[in-house]
């Protein structure tokens, strides 16, 4: 990654045309990249820095390039196949809002780039409701550098935008991201809208609540085109190349329809046979704790405790390393995979890259953190959490509802309200959002800098995590104050050897994502962070946690998994919400 622009210059005083730099060496670099990933050799970090050399040699090119062939023209974009101006202007525009959610992507009008050298293009977006990018965004260097024309619509993208672009780009394939569970219904409703328009082009989608079984039992069957689940960016390619190959397409779509009908046939018995209780036999083999022994503890500090810009650097020290390496496809734990056989090397250059990154924007403010927590007087009744004003416990602030196992599994049927005594017995539970705010201004300098961006972004989701461990740890010693005398080491805390937990709502013990306007709602968390909710109920920063606090010694992480109908409408009743909204919200543990 040095001396590229003296390399280039070296390369293009001894070419003919300064194009032959772009479609000789350089795109034979880029070649042996996408073999070397393609077999296992070279990994993502690897990768996305060598399509950012390639950029950067494209760019030193580029004023000769126009100069020889007389401006306006042709520019080659990063990928190395030439595209128009306008086209290359949206290439990059990856459309993030920079301050607000309200306003969406930002994509410009596209513009047919010239097909020469093109596999194919590709339209992808992260779906409306939802603002998780980093994975669609590494997956769209890496088709780039394969060669396809990727027009990146960014995130929060209605379906209209995101089929018309396709239509007026005449696009080879469409690619919806997503990270939350009501972005699975979006996508749903994406491929119904492609089935009205009678489109023919292959659907790929991936994301992190997106399965293979998700898409082959809810997606495909609205969509009699391909669709297809790919699960990681090296995956991306492969499968992109197969569905624009003359002869490979026909054999590769077939497979997959074959074998997501197969999902679909096992799905169906397998649903039958699940032995589910009844709700009220569910309700009736609650977990039983004994609260005639058990004193729940007494918040030292109730209420709300703002935390606005948020000192960074003591949050680096909590950051759990792993999930790093893993959204960047480096699989192993760390520090081990520093070590490891396979991707050590490429794990221990990213890492460093990691700690440079984050000292510089440590340094120099690039991020901005804000948190809110409040701890408040509650009582469980059944599967609802009533959140008290005072102690006086007269006037309620809030309701929070939450579901219970119906499983039958021969174990007691949990709910996380059981955490929180019922009414009579003075207890209390809390909630908090977190947030890491990219500085616009800051990031700029990274607009062509696909490596640093992601970076960036990365390092912000676990300086967020980092923050919301960090916060608990002072709730449990400070705040609450239950476990003043707790001590752990950050491998320790990773691994939740702490008395309490801070369930998310979206996650499998509080699956409903619209819970989260409760929550906002009682900490005013968006006047104290500035964090917003999506209409889906993503959290705006993408770098946003937010969850509930639990103090029993007893409570633990679980999944509700399925619920029956009964509960289900026992649950619209007790939340006054029309069923057909709620199931928005939670089919996702409805009919699975
Ligand atoms: N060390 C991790 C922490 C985040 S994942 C990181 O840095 O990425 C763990 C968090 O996810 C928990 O703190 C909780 O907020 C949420 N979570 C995990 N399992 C859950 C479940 N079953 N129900 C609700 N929330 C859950």
């Amino acid at each position: 990654s040095k001396h590229i622009v003296e390399d280039t210059e070296l390369a293009r005083r001894e070419a003919e045309r300064p194009i032959e730099v772009i479609e000789g060496p350089l795109m034979d670099g880029m070649n042996i990249v996408g073999d070397l990933f393609g077999a296992g050799k070279m990994f993502l970090p690897q990768v996305v820095k060598s399509a950012r050399v390639m950029k950067q040699a494209v760019a030193h090119l580029t004023p000769f390039i126009t100069q020889a062939r007389g401006a306006p023209s042709r520019t080659p974009c990063c990928a190395g196949h030439p595209c128009t101006p306008e086209a290359e202007g949206s290439l990059h525009a990856r459309g993030t809002p920079s301050h607000s959610p309200a306003e969406g992507s930002d994509a410009s009008r596209p513009t047919a780039g010239d097909q020469s050298g093109s596999k194919g293009k590709i339209v992808m977006a992260t779906v409306k409701g939802d603002v998780h990018d980093i994975g669609k965004n590494i997956v769209g260097v890496v088709l780039r550098c394969n060669n396809f024309e990727v027009l990146d619509l960014g995130v929060m993208t209605p379906a209209e935008t995101i089929l018309d672009t396709a239509a007026e780009i005449d696009a080879d394939l469409i690619g919806l991201s997503g990270l939350i569970t009501p972005s699975l219904d979006e996508m749903t409703r994406v491929a119904a809208e492609m089935e009205r328009r009678e489109l023919k082009i292959p659907l790929l989608i991936g994301g992190a609540t997106t399965s293979k079984a998700h898409t082959a039992v809810k997606i495909a069957p609205e969509y009699s085109g391909p669709t297809i689940y790919v699960p990681d960016a090296s995956r991306g390619v492969g499968v992109a190349q197969n569905l624009v190959s003359d002869t490979a397409r026909e054999t590769f779509v077939a497979d997959i329809e074959n074998e997501y009908a197969g999902i679909r046939r096992r799905r169906e018995n397998g649903a039958r046979r699940r032995p589910m209780l009844s709700y009220r036999q569910s309700v009736a083999n609650r977990p039983r704790f004994d609260w005639s022994t058990y004193r729940p503890p007494r918040p030292a500090r109730p209420g709300i405790t703002r935390l606005a810009n948020y000192p960074l650097g003591r949050l680096v020290e909590r950051i759990d390393w792993t999930p790093f390496f893993r959204t960047w496809e480096l699989a192993g734990r760390f520090p081990g995979i520093l070590e490891d056989e396979v991707v050590g090397e490429a794990a221990t250059s990213l890492y460093r890259d990691a700690r440079d990154m984050l000292d510089r924007l440590v340094e120099e403010e690039w991020l901005i953190a804000h948190g809110v927590i409040g701890l408040w007087p509650a009582n469980s009744l059944d599967e609802d959490v009533r959140i008290w004003r005072d102690e006086s416990r007269d006037v309620t602030l809030a309701t929070s509802h939450h579901l219970r196992q119906q499983a039958d599994n021969g174990r007691p049927s949990l709910s996380v309200a059981d955490y929180v005594a019922p009414a009579s017995i003075e207890d209390h539970m809390g909630a908090f959002v977190v947030t890491v705010e990219t500085d616009a201004e800051a990031m700029r300098r990274f607009e062509d800098d696909d490596y640093a961006d992601i970076m960036v972004k990365a390092l912000a989701d676990r300086l967020v995590e980092a923050f919301a461990e960090h916060l608990h740890e002072r709730v449990r010693k400070e705040f609450w104050g239950y476990a003043s005398e707790e001590s752990f080491t950050n491998d320790e805390l990773i691994s939740e050897r702490y008395r309490g937990i801070r369930p998310a709502p979206g996650y499998p013990a509080c699956p409903d994502h619209s819970e989260k306007e409760t929550l906002f709602t009682l900490l005013d968390a968006t006047a104290a962070t500035g964090a917003r909710l999506t209409e889906n109920y993503a959290m705006w920063p993408a770098a946003t946690v937010a969850g509930w606090y639990f103090s029993h010694p007893e409570s633990r992480y679980f999944g509700v998994g399925r619920i029956g109908e009964d509960q289900f409408h026992a649950y619209c009743r007790r939340k006054r919400v029309d069923p057909a909204t709620a199931r928005r919200w939670i089919s996702f543990v409805l009919d699975r």
